[in-house]
Order: structure tokens, then sequence, then C-alpha cells
């Protein structure tokens, strides 16, 4: 039996990685449902390449445009993120891969928990959001989360080796991104053109600022308290710029497992959509003479005060990840844009943090209303 797959926000570099590994492997995965936000070109081009059943096109504007273009084949040509939320939950869905930018994600991951769907997750930020509302839905409803974020996948095969034992912590591994050398003066000056040079990974402009930041790692410290159930206490970040140890669990007898491989997403996408079994994905292989050495140092939230911030989110709780999420959304889309400096991404999330109206105990309503809040308060300091 093949396995399923629906891809949200297919278009996108998870996306179409994604994509790259199902290309590889025909006999085992059927694409049945595409989306992608406004990439018209590309999804089409997918829709014809994989025969999809579906494709939804999330703004409604362009439409027609999709519908024309794949008129003559068996596809069905839908718009809107309320299609997307219906359609995922169809029974001829097995895996929903959630590689939405940012909070847009949040609705359609939770209609597909709701739906008791495995949902292979890149949107770190559903979990930033929502993380309990997240967790609790799928808990409700027989859904499955499965970690695509190579650190979290990293976890995740860890844990695989750990049997009934108990996790003392885990060290989340950060490359330190393009700016990990640089004096502080010097990152303040630096342009998106120059944070978007990431050393080791090929990923989208959000979460390629996201890492210039160092925002991108405390997002996913809150991304493994909510997918592996740690306290804030129990999740270290080391800086590791060779991205070559994806992350490590560490014991109560001081042991300490570690997943290593080359930087490729298409690994842990890989293990995501045929967990348990493995696949070739066509990545490189480690060459560990040719590696040579291995180096680790401690961040710094003096050059990086996002990851301090993100700490700080997650131990207040409630809706302050949310509300650090919506500040941050806005500033990287402000600064993606030059309209403001490096520096001015920290400071418009920690002016959100201390001005919000906290919730100890978000619904889901609280939390597109902080969400909704937020991002206007934050668009108010670029003004
Ligand atoms: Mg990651």
């Amino acid at each position: 039996m093949k396995r399923r797959i629906a891809i949200l926000g297919s278009t996108g570099s998870i996306g179409t990685q994604t994509l790259d590994v199902i290309r590889q492997h025909p006999d085992r995965f059927e694409v049945v449902l595409l989306s992608a936000r406004r990439s018209v070109d590309l999804l089409i081009r997918q829709a014809v390449e994989f025969d999809a059943a579906n494709v939804v096109i999330c703004d409604e504007a362009r439409y027609r445009e999709v519908a024309d273009a794949l008129q003559s084949r068996d596809t069905k040509v839908w718009a809107g993120v309320d299609s997307l939320c219906e359609l995922v939950a169809m029974s001829c869905v097995d895996i929903v891969v959630g590689a939405m930018v940012g909070f847009s994600g949040l609705r359609p991951t939770l209609a597909a928990l709701r739906a008791g769907k495995i949902v292979a997750l890149a949107n770190k930020e559903t979990l930033v959001a929502a993380g309990e509302v997240v967790t609790a839905t799928a808990r409700a409803h027989g859904g499955v989360l499965l970690p695509v974020d190579s650190e979290h996948s990293a976890i995740f095969q860890c844990l695989l080796a750990a049997g009934e034992n108990p996790v003392e912590k885990v060290h989340l591994t950060a490359s330190g991104g393009p700016f990990r050398t640089w004096e502080k003066q010097r990152i303040a000056g630096a342009t998106a053109a120059q944070a978007l040079r990431h050393p080791n990974w090929d990923m989208g402009a959000k979460v390629t600022i996201d890492s210039a930041t160092m925002m991108n790692k405390g997002f996913e410290v809150i991304e493994a308290r909510w997918l592996f159930d740690l306290a804030p206490e129990q999740i270290q970040v080391v800086v590791h710029p060779e991205s070559v140890i994806h992350s490590m669990v560490e014991f109560a007898d001081g042991a300490v497992i570690a997943q290593l491989g080359c930087p490729d997403m298409r690994e842990p996408i890989g293990f995501a959509l045929a967990f348990p079994e493995r696949l070739t994905v066509g990545n490189k292989r480690l060459d560990f003479a040719a590696l040579g050495s291995l180096s680790f140092e401690a961040p710094d939230t003096g050059r990086f005060p996002c990851l301090a911030l993100a700490y700080e989110a997650l131990r207040r709780g409630g809706n302050a990840p949310c509300a650090l999420n919506a500040a941050n959304e806005v500033a990287v889309a402000a600064y993606l844009k030059d309209l403001i400096s490096f520096y001015d991404i920290a400071k418009i999330a920690e002016r959100a943090l201390a001005g919000m109206d906290f919730v100890a105990n978000p619904s889901l309503e609280d939390i597109f209303e902080t969400n909704r809040e937020i991002a206007a308060i934050a668009d108010g300091y670029l003004r």
C-alpha cells in the first residue's frame, strides 16, 4: 500500500524537498494534495508531475489561473485556507506534511490532527504559538505529530534507543548562523541579504533570518518542550558550527546518544514519511576522516538576544510564546524588506512580550486573538 501524502506548502523549501524524496520512491508514496500560498507556476508544474488528485491555492485571487492550467486533467482545484482545512481531513490522506510558513500553518495542522492524521511537522511556529492546544488536540483525536525539523528528528531518533529510560536533558545543536563569529557592532549593521547566506542549511527566507537571530533555536527549544514533554531546564542549546550532530539526548547515567548526518533536510523528511523504515534520499554521506574534528561553543545571548527571549516566553508559558512568534513574524517581514535593522527584530519582540496581555491557559480563540493583537501592535512599532 502506498502512503498517501498531503503537502501543505508544497512550493517552499521543505515542500520541494519532500517532493524530491517522493520522486525517488514512486512505489511507496502517492501525492493526494498539494497546496501553496501564491506560487502558482510551480504549484501547477508539481500537480502535473505528481498527478496530484487535489490542489489548493490559498490566495483565492489566483484560483482561476490554477484552475485554467489544470482544466484538462483529473486534478481538482480548490482555493483558500478553509478548503485546505477540509481537505486534510479526507479519508484518502495518510500523512500531512506541515510545511507552511509561520502562524498560517496552525489551522490546517489542527484540522489534520482532529481528523486523526499523522502530521509530519516542519512548521514549528504552530507549536510555538499553540503547543498546548496542538498536543492536546492530537491526544484527544488520535493524531500523531512526527518531527521534520532536523534537531527534533534527531532527538526522536535518539529516543528510539532510550527504551523506557527517562530523558535527563536534550542538547539542541545550533549552527550559530552566518553571524556566529561577528562582533556585535558589525551584526547590528547586517543586511537581510547577508543574513540570508546561511553557512550550512538551504532553507526558506523566514527560517533563515530566524537562524541568523537565533530566534529559530529559541523556537526549537519551545518545539522540543511540546514534542517531547520536557521542562525548559531540560533543553540546552549548544552551538556546533559544522551542523553534523543534529542533536543529542542525555540520560541519568551521563550517557549521551547523538544523531549525525550531512546537513540535508531530505534525511529528516524521509524518516518522517517512511517511519519506522529508512529510505535512500540522495544525500551525501559523512566522511569522518575528512571532517577531522567537530567543535562546540556556548550560545552568546548578548549578541543573539532572541534566544534568551524565547526561553523567557517558554518559562512564562500561556500565550507568551504566541506573542513572541507574532511579533517576530512582523519584524522578520520588515527586516526582509530592509525597513528595520537586525537588532530591531529582538527589540520589537521584547517590547511585545513586555506589553502583552498575559493569559495563563489560553484557548484556541485566545491564541488567535493574541496573534492578531500582537501583530497589530508590532506593526505599529514599525511606523
Ligand atoms: Mg532546525
